[in-house]
């Protein structure tokens, strides 16, 4: 089934305990997109500069992501700087360059508005709900947000929020926006604002769910190899919307084994700066890691 992403795409210049990296391809859309990439078909919708050359664009070719709906914009591609220090928990923005971004109007393609799965990824709400309503047969549609918007753009996230069906949020952010310390509480009062699908990333400890009454928890995968948080979130969604959209199945167990296959492919993420590891994967590993998940969590009542 068809699955599509509006969000950036960007070069990326990161600092970690484990090293660096400067100008690499990275951005909500690149990871998101790759990582579902393994699942199915995903179409991309978003903007790049004349700096953004075919060498580029090749690595969406090359996982076979279909990039009609990327703008080419006079001026410089989306650039971000950040970087994590102790537990790598937080991102520390260091510089964000919105370049061609500054007067993006996203457009999705005539043959593509009538995708059935869409990730709104992290801009400004304003953007989201405009890609949102160019998608009138969605099956469903996530959004991600952050702290940003919810401090600077309530009103317009709000009527963003009250039009998707699913919300894929950071731990803190969902208090910051909920108003609510409890996580129960919290995730009532989201889903009173729209999304009755609610996705909460708690970084180390994991993600939980909840849809209509009942929650389920992920703990985050453990691993030896931790070398760069950038991207982790999309790539989660990534995987967590192309499971969906492979199965086309919104049954609550489905939802919970799409919660597992975007742990997975976070967990891969961070094994490496930026892209690298998500594009040489192969789907052995992914299935395989699956498996390790099931054994990480099965017990007897
Ligand atoms: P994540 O670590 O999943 O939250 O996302 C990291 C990615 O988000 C990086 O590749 C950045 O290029 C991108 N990014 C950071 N800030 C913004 C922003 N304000 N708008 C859009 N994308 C951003």
């Amino acid at each position: 089934m068809s699955l599509l992403v509006v969000g950036s795409v960007a070069f990326d210049s990161i600092r970690t305990p484990h090293g660096e990296a400067e100008g690499i391809l990275g951005g909500s859309a690149s990871f998101f997109s790759v990582a579902a990439s393994w699942f199915g078909p995903v179409k991309v919708v978003a903007v790049v500069g004349d700096d953004f050359g075919d060498e580029h664009l090749e690595v969406f070719r090359l996982r076979s992501i279909e990039t009609t709906g990327i703008e080419r914009a006079p001026g410089r591609t989306f650039r971000w700087k950040g970087e994590y220090v102790g537990d790598m928990n937080d991102a520390k923005t260091l510089d964000v360059q919105l370049n061609v971004f500054q007067n993006f109007s996203p457009k999705v393609p005539e043959s593509d508005t009538s995708t059935e799965f869409v990730f709104l990824g992290n801009i400004h709400p304003r953007l989201q709900l405009h890609v949102r309503r160019q998608l009138s047969k969605a099956r469903l549609v996530a959004l991600d947000s952050m702290n940003y918007w919810i401090e600077g753009s309530l009103d317009e996230l709000k009527e963003t929020l009250s039009e998707v069906d699913a919300l894929v949020i950071n731990e803190g952010e969902a208090r910051m926006l909920s108003g609510c310390q409890n996580l129960l509480k919290a995730a009532k009062e989201i889903q009173k604002m729209g999304p009755k699908i609610l996705v909460i990333k708690r970084g180390e400890h994991g993600v939980t769910l909840f849809n209509n009454g009942s929650v389920f928890s992920a703990p985050a995968f453990m691993l030896e190899e931790f070398k760069d948080p950038t991207g982790a979130g999309d790539t989660f969604a990534g995987g967590f919307m192309g499971h969906i959209a492979r199965t086309g199945d919104l049954s609550e167990s489905n939802l919970r084994r799409a919660v597992v296959y975007g742990s997975v492919m976070a967990s891969f993420a961070v094994e490496e700066f930026g892209l690298k590891r998500l594009l040489g994967l192969t789907p052995q590993e992914i299935e395989g890691r699956v498996r390790d998940f099931a054994q990480l969590t099965r017990f007897d009542v």
